[in-house]
């Protein structure tokens, strides 16, 4: 089955639907046995989608997992309120006092933060990598080291791993190779032919795709599920069933929605790439984006998130572009079906090991639904306010 038709039929098991199309809501905590065999069965079969406990989900939930699994060619789905807990209960799950983690420079901010506090307290000690190191990260590879984690395009930067050399080596040394794969869906990167062990999204974006919820998914191999699956119960993570469904819901119209935000936001940032105030476009498809050879390699296309870097501007002509904006809406996330800008006055200060080369501002562009020529005329009204205030 194509992955246009398995969009439409995963998860849809008359198991989980009954007669309707779509899932029910079935909100519980508790759930009821009529008989001790039924009882002994649940309890035998608890982390394998058979009615339990609340927290270990019910058919909404089931329905949901099953779809993800089944689109990945992932052994297991745990769910969690939101992505961030998706990236520490992954984290946890293969890394204890006195192990040493691999972490990719450009990773999204909290997730750096989670390694920096969190892991760090608990005495697991970060090393960050330049995103672009590729088999060279067999250099940084000590003997506790027992994660590597990547996240491609690179958070705000958009710089493209290369997965399957990095995890050529891990898999040499036994090294468990975790992905955030918010950005690629199962539809863009295909994660566990590349070689991941543990790949995670943030579901809250292009998943959910209408900024209406949050929901984080962590999915596994054979190897890492078990567990991935009790880690997660063990530090109680579950998500409501509403937020699931919602989930389950976004996936219909997962391909449709990521091809249009695809083509707007290569008009826009070909546009932007025209323009002599650009320095230059971080988009994964254009050339000259830092791994764009692996981008053409590995992945079956882009969708709306992508950068640009101003050749100048101090924070009051970045506040003269942004405030006015008739489509772009600032704020943080992405993936709904509306567009959002956010910016970036200092990438260095988030980086590392590795070398930001660009001194004007970032801003950061989430392409939504709209007609793209509004929100180029958008971009070129916000210019005109800036200008002015541009050293000559
Ligand atoms: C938003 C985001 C997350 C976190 O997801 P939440 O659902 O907001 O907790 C993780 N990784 C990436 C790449 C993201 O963009």
């Amino acid at each position: 089955m194509r992955k246009a038709t398995q969009l439409i039929h995963a998860g849809r098991g008359k198991e989980w639907t009954g007669s309707a199309v779509n899932p029910p809501v079935v909100r519980a905590s508790t759930i009821v046995f009529d008989t001790m065999d039924e009882l002994k069965h649940a309890t035998a079969k608890r982390g394998d989608r058979v009615p339990y406990y609340g927290r270990r989900g019910t058919a909404t939930h089931f329905a949901l997992q099953e779809a993800i699994c089944e689109l990945e060619g992932s052994a297991g789905c745990a769910l969690y309120p939101c992505g961030a807990a998706a990236i520490n209960a992954a984290l946890l799950t293969v890394l204890k006092q006195g192990d040493h983690l691999l972490m990719v420079d450009t990773a999204y901010e909290p997730t750096r933060a989670i390694c920096d506090k969190l892991l760090a307290g608990l005495g697991i000690e970060t090393t960050y990598y330049d995103p672009l190191l590729g088999a060279a990260i067999a250099d940084l590879i000590r003997p506790n080291t027992k994660a590597i984690f990547l996240e491609s395009p690179g958070s705000l930067t958009m710089e493209v791993q290369d997965i399957p050399a990095i995890a050529a080596v891990a898999k040499a040394q036994g090294i468990c190779l975790l992905l955030d794969n918010t950005w690629g869906t199962p539809l863009l990167l295909d994660a566990y032919a590349l070689g991941i062990d543990i790949c995670i999204q943030s579901a809250t974006k292009y998943i959910v795709g209408h900024s209406d919820a949050m929901l984080g998914i962590a999915t596994a191999n054979s190897q890492y599920w078990p567990q991935l699956r009790e880690q997660s119960y063990l530090m109680g993570y579950c998500a409501s069933a509403d937020d699931a469904y919602l989930a389950s819901r976004g996936l219909r119209t997962l391909k449709i929605r990521l091809e249009q935000h695809q083509a707007n936001a290569l008009k826009v940032a070909n546009w932007l790439a025209h323009q002599d105030w650009v320095e230059t476009v971080r988009h994964p498809a254009l050339p000259g984006n830092p791994g764009h050879d692996i981008f053409k390699r590995d992945f079956t296309g882009s969708n709306g998130l992508f950068s640009f870097v101003l050749k100048q501007g101090d924070a009051k002509a970045v506040q003269a572009f942004i405030e006015g904006m008739a489509h772009f809406k600032m704020g943080f996330s992405w993936g709904g079906f509306e567009s959002l800008i956010i910016p970036n006055l200092s990438i260095q200060k988030l980086r590392t090991a590795s070398h930001w080369p660009y001194a004007g501002p970032l801003l950061r562009l989430h392409i939504g639904l709209e007609d793209p020529d509004d929100l180029i005329a958008d971009l070129a009204a916000a210019y005109q306010r800036m200008q002015p205030l541009l050293l000559a």
